[in-house]
């Protein structure tokens, strides 16, 4: 499983919406940093010893609400979440290699 990038730029593309996308950026490993304010019981430790967000049989992280596809710990979700942006290149890639992988 790719990662969300640690350094992320941006060329924005506008046409791109959260509210249309099954949320494939949170399939992604996002590893998170002693600052973050993740509940401890949605994080895991990798086979690399790094905590990360848990991820369940599904391949989404077990922070999705699943019915709104959307971050149920919004307000204390980890950096890298915080930093990927919405139309940015990552997420297009992302949108586009699950895509071609999933429909
Ligand atoms: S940031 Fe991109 S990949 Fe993530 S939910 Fe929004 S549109 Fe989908
Ligand atoms: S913590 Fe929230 S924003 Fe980050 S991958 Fe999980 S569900 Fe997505």
């Amino acid at each position: 499983m790719s990662s969300i990038p640690l350094h992320l730029h941006s060329d924005i593309d506008a046409s791109v919406s959260c509210s249309h996308c099954d949320a494939v950026c949170c399939r992604l490993t996002v590893v998170v940093m002693p600052e973050d304010q993740v509940p401890r019981h949605l994080v895991e430790r990798n086979e690399h010893g790094v905590e990360v967000m848990a991820h369940g049989e599904d391949g989404w992280c077990v922070a999705i609400d699943p019915l709104r596809m959307c971050c149920s710990i919004y307000d204390q979700r980890p950096g890298i979440c915080r930093k990927f942006a919405m139309g940015s290149e990552y997420c297009v890639d992302e949108r586009e290699i699950y895509r071609n992988r999933y429909t």
